[in-house]
């Protein structure tokens, strides 16, 4: 894990990149942040968390590092390790993590119901879409410390890359730790993920349903082999690719409100 640190003193903000060997966009992100080298107001520690899954261009060793924790610093798993390692290090700051999918170019948030430094953070940020986990984050690094984790493009894509650099200095200002405008509070459409969108084992798959978009009852929303399958009630598509994933195409969610100007209001779906 490569640690370093922007202006004195001890760090109460951090910016991790690298959770996940495959996604380069917040490693950039970071190593960005780090040859600007900014005049900070409050000190950041600045993180690439799985080097070894990086040089192997994978996305993880020996488990996913974002369902392993809290991990146990003993484990002969290096993520596990690493798991531990990293919480450690992120204990008294709030944070940004970020990732990248094979689903969807813009940047969107994922959060617990109950994240409110992430709730509150959300609308200052050039997003999508707030996307609460809550069911589906056991051993998400979101669990375990007040860490705002944000999907920021296509993984692998320039444009991911680009979208990390803004995001960070982004969330940056809004904790305070960069002077500048901070950007004007947006709305943005929450969403609440409902069940996994199983995939049978095939050769073939596709997804012609849009994610965020409403895929109504009687909607093809995506293909196995060639062979359409058909909504039985509406749902939101949230994470849904066709090769993603190995038994899901991704998630089913609902949209409950909007989030912005630190309130959550219901809106009927
Ligand atoms: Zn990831």
């Amino acid at each position: 894990m490569r640690i370093e640190q922007l202006g004195d003193g001890e760090p109460e903000i951090a910016v991790v990149g690298g959770i996940h060997g495959d996604e380069p966009c917040g490693v950039r992100a970071v190593e960005h942040l780090l040859e600007a080298a900014p005049e900070v107001k409050r000190p950041v520690k600045c993180i690439v968390a799985n080097e070894e899954a990086l040089a192997a261009e994978t996305r993880y060793l020996d488990a996913d590092l974002n369902r392993v924790f809290p991990g146990d610093p003993d484990s002969d798993a290096h993520e596990k390790r690493l798991a531990a390692e990293l919480l450690t290090e992120l204990k008294g700051c709030v944070s940004l993590s970020m990732h990248s999918t094979q689903s969807y170019t813009e940047p969107f948030a994922v959060i617990d119901e109950n994240a409110t430094f992430a709730k509150s953070v959300c609308p200052s940020l050039s997003l999508d879409a707030v996307v609460d986990a809550s069911d589906f984050i056991d051993g998400r690094l979101i669990r375990h410390a007040e860490v705002l984790e944000i999907e920021c493009g296509y993984q692998g894509s320039e444009q991911a890359a680009e979208n990390a650099i803004t995001l960070t200095e982004e969330f940056l200002t809004a904790v305070g730790a960069l002077d500048g405008e901070r950007s004007p509070t947006r709305e943005l459409p929450l969403y609440r993920l409902t069940r996994l969108v199983p995939k049978e084992a095939a050769d073939d798959y596709g997804v012609p349903a849009t994610n965020f978009e409403r895929v109504a009852a009687g909607e093809t929303y995506a293909s196995i082999d060639g062979e359409e399958l058909v909504a039985n009630e509406p749902f939101y598509p949230v994470l849904m690719s066709p090769y993603g994933y190995e038994n899901e195409f991704g998630y089913a969610a609902e949209l409950v409100g909007k989030l912005g100007s630190g309130r959550v209001e219901s809106e009927a779906t």
